[in-house]
């Protein structure tokens, strides 16, 4: 597929998988998809499989992404992951401000951008996740929370920083409910996203930022979906725990 920008594909691997079942579904991974250049491949398992995960892809072209850290350096906050524990297992990628973080946890704007500071400060890139609920869009919304959601997770980063960075659109009511957004609203949120960030950080790093479209995601509509001028890639849940299904997404838009 001929893209303005590297396709970047990442399996968001949520609360599923063992450290026996992560590993078995990697090396399957890699003999499938651990030498091919043509699209990022990213997978994000929990973190009591990062670091089996980690050993196995060492020699393999698939990176290796958390789903969350804190934005603390270190410290009295239990429970939780640095951004530096996460690069010492050789992780490139966190995700941050999943639509399931923002629901369950009440991470809001403010605390995606002190961890996307942190992630970027210890030398991980971030994805940052927006999105709106059906009742948001259906109430016209959509423009307005998606705007002030990149305005507030992207605030004081600077254009390097942000080239560094990847986005991921998620409409909340396509994650995991079998709803994908329509080509049409898709590249219309994609083209938005980058449309907001040319006038916030200007045309060059808008062009350069890779926008990823999530939410119910699956071979069948991948390739379709991928090839919008403004769709950099995707994040898959459900179909990225299977070595099939997460396989084909990334074949099928192989040239
Ligand atoms: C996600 O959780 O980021 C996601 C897109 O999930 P699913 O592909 O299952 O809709």
């Amino acid at each position: 597929m001929n893209k303005e920008r590297k396709l970047i594909i990442a399996g968001n691997w949520k609360m599923n998988k063992t450290v026996g079942e992560a590993t078995d579904l990697i090396e399957a991974l890699k003999r499938e998809l651990g030498t091919q250049t043509e699209v990022d491949v990213v997978v994000c398992p929990p973190f009591t499989a990062l670091n089996a995960v980690s050993a196995i892809l060492k020699d393999s072209r698939i990176r290796l992404g958390a789903q969350n850290m804190s934005e603390q350096g270190y410290g009295a906050f239990t429970g939780e992951i640095t951004a530096g524990m996460l690069r010492d297992l050789l992780v490139h990628y966190v995700i941050l401000g999943h639509s399931e973080r923002r629901e369950y946890h009440k991470e809001f704007d403010v605390l995606v951008n002190a961890k996307a500071k942190a992630a970027l400060a210890a030398g991980l890139k971030p994805i940052v996740c927006v999105g709106e609920t059906l009742a948001q869009r259906e109430d016209g919304q959509t423009d307005k929370i998606v705007g002030d959601q990149i305005a507030g997770s992207l605030a004081g980063l600077d254009n390097n920083q942000l080239k560094d960075m990847v986005i991921a659109y998620e409409p909340v009511w396509a994650i995991g409910t079998g709803k994908t957004a329509s080509t049409e609203q898709a590249q219309e949120m994609h083209a938005f996203i980058r449309g907001k960030i040319a006038k916030s950080h200007g045309e060059d790093v808008a062009k350069a930022i890779r926008i990823q479209y999530g939410g119910s995601v699956k071979p069948a509509n991948a390739r379709e979906l991928l090839s919008l001028p403004d769709v950099d890639g995707a994040l898959v849940g459900g179909a990225s725990l299977e070595v099939r299904s997460f396989t084909e997404i990334i074949t099928n838009t192989l040239n």
